[in-house]
């Protein structure tokens, strides 16, 4: 099953569906992802402050591809904010990933109390021209901080990685994001599981035959997400990957739409230090 891709707005492609590792030990993602990229996954979100870059990095040193066939993506956290301090934390992690350059860096948090998000992507900036990341992006940006980033800079982020399922669509924010051609990925796209057994979900994967967690992948493929949902387990791995040989119906995409209320699962963009 070949997976769609996204051309971002600086030409280069990104998977469509990834595979996330947040709350992946340390210990455990070496295996991981390397049964993910078994599977068939050639995108990996990690960052960080996940504190398994290097066990992620040796997964796909080791599986052999070439390195331009995965797609790897870290973040630079809130503390490491500022010109000088994200270039050092762009060194500290490609050397924890062992990888000679990056495909997709972002800004983990606006932090907009801090107020250093305009001079961090000035330090992406620089990485990309100097050849050690190829695109560069934002996660929980809302509007005015990109447009602070855009009126600033000049350069529109390629992707920026938010909280969205079901349960908090952002709407608003992918429209957005379409108007400025920002690629939009979905972060916990699974609502960490928490949607797994809602009634409108089950009911449409029996529709299907499919799983809801399959049905869920699915909701965000077909509204032209970039989704990377996380396991540690083999075959909820497989399963999440599985997703290219059914679809949605106009109804049942309109079904699970009208299950957002805007509820977040993780830290509100505006707040989170
Ligand atoms: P998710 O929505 O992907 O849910 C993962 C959880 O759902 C699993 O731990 C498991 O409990 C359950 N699950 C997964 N597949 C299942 C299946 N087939 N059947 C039953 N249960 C299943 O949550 P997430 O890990 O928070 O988000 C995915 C990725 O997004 C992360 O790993 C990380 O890479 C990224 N992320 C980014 C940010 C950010 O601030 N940028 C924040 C959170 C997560």
């Amino acid at each position: 099953s070949a997976i769609p891709s996204i051309i971002l707005n600086d030409g280069n492609v990104i998977p469509q569906l990834g595979f996330g590792v947040f709350q992946v030990p340390a210990d455990d993602v070496t295996s991981v992802v390397t049964k993910a990229l078994e599977v068939g996954y050639r995108s990996i979100d990690t960052a960080a402050v996940y504190g398994n870059e290097e066990g992620t990095g040796r997964a796909i040193r080791e599986f052999g591809l070439p390195r331009d066939e995965i797609y790897v993506t870290t973040k630079v956290w809130n503390s490491e904010q500022g010109f000088d301090s994200t270039l050092r934390a762009f060194d500290a992690s490609m050397t924890r990933l062992g990888l000679d350059y990056l495909d997709l860096y972002l800004i983990h948090w606006p932090v907009p109390k801090a107020d250093r998000y305009v001079d961090t992507f000035r330090a992406l900036q620089a990485l990309k021209t100097q050849g050690r990341v190829k695109s560069i992006g934002v996660s929980n940006f809302n509007p005015a901080h990109l447009e602070r980033i855009i009126g600033e800079t000049g350069e529109i982020p390629a992707v920026n990685q938010i909280e969205l399922h079901p349960r908090l669509a952002q709407r608003e924010l992918r429209e957005f994001h379409a108007g400025h051609a920002i690629a939009t990925e979905a972060w916990s796209p699974l609502g960490q599981g928490t949607l797994l057994d809602d009634q409108t979900i089950t009911s449409v994967a029996a529709a299907v035959g499919r799983t809801p967690a399959q049905v869920i992948i699915r909701w965000h493929l077909q509204l032209g997400n970039i989704v990377i949902p996380k396991s540690v387990t083999p075959s909820r791995i497989a399963e999440n990957f599985d997703v290219f040989g059914f679809e949605l119906t106009r109804d049942q995409m309109d079904a699970i739409n009208a299950l957002d209320n805007g509820s977040r699962i993780g830290g509100d963009p505006e707040t989170l230090t």
